[in-house]
């Protein structure tokens, strides 16, 4: 999908409205990190229905666009239901159910597809020399990935994922290449800078190499953002 292109390209580059950054900009550069990052087709919750609006199916809301539906599972509801969700499927013994090493909850494994082992991987601590954001530089080696597929990759919260006892002080940053095991790195709960140049991916398909450079909100802008998980861009 690349909605970056999509106006004015038609008409020769020269159809758009502004060049200051819109509302309606910002909401669709959000929508389109959010896309890149959560793969819908995996999400337990996320559901289509036939007049073309989309269901959360744990909290039962509606919402007109997946950009909204993306907001909302950042959001407190959504968080909390989750949790609550956890707790249920603790007592009654089900957390275990369906885990395996290496592969968190809600990402679904192919039955019949034979898994290769675990991408090798170099993670790096980084700091943005002007902002002086830290965060960290992860390089995953692919050589075996199916061909003209590229990695995909998704934040989950602590009570998403079923391995180990949810602790809201951490999430996990996923990534999946078939037929790689998924692997989680567990990463301090603090707020992703998803702003382009902050957060971003890429995929050398010479090299099969995948790399995703992470970086954390600074402490003051935490305090000052409305949703968590969804950065809310330059003001
Ligand atoms: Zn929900």
């Amino acid at each position: 999908m690349d909605y970056q292109n999509r106006a004015g390209s038609k008409f020769g580059g020269g159809g758009v409205a502004s060049t200051s950054a819109t509302n309606a900009d910002r909401r669709e550069r959000l929508r389109k990190l959010a896309l890149e990052t959560i793969d819908l087709d995996k999400d337990p919750y996320f559901f289509k229905n036939h007049v073309g609006s989309f269901e959360c199916r744990l909290c039962l809301t509606v919402h007109q666009n997946d950009g909204s539906y993306l907001a909302h599972t950042q959001g407190r509801k959504h968080q909390t239901n989750l949790a609550r969700r956890a707790a249920k499927e603790q007592r009654e013994g089900k957390k275990d159910e369906g885990a395996q090493t290496g592969l968190l909850a809600g990402v679904q494994v192919k039955k019949n597809l034979i898994r290769i082992g675990r991408p090798g991987y170099r993670i790096t601590k980084v700091r943005d020399p002007i902002s002086r954001q830290n965060g960290l530089l992860f390089q995953f080696q692919f050589p075996d990935i199916i061909p003209k597929t590229e990695p995909r990759v998704r934040f989950m919260s602590a009570y998403e994922q079923r391995i180990e006892e949810p602790d809201p002080n951490y999430q996990y940053f996923v990534v999946a290449g078939d037929p790689y095991e998924t692997v989680a790195v567990k990463l301090q709960a603090r707020e992703v800078d998803r702003r382009e140049g902050k957060f971003w991916t890429w995929f050398d398909e010479d090299s099969k190499e995948f790399w995703a450079q992470v970086l954390f909100k600074t402490e003051r802008d935490e305090r000052f953002s409305a949703v968590p998980g969804l950065a809310p861009g330059r003001k």
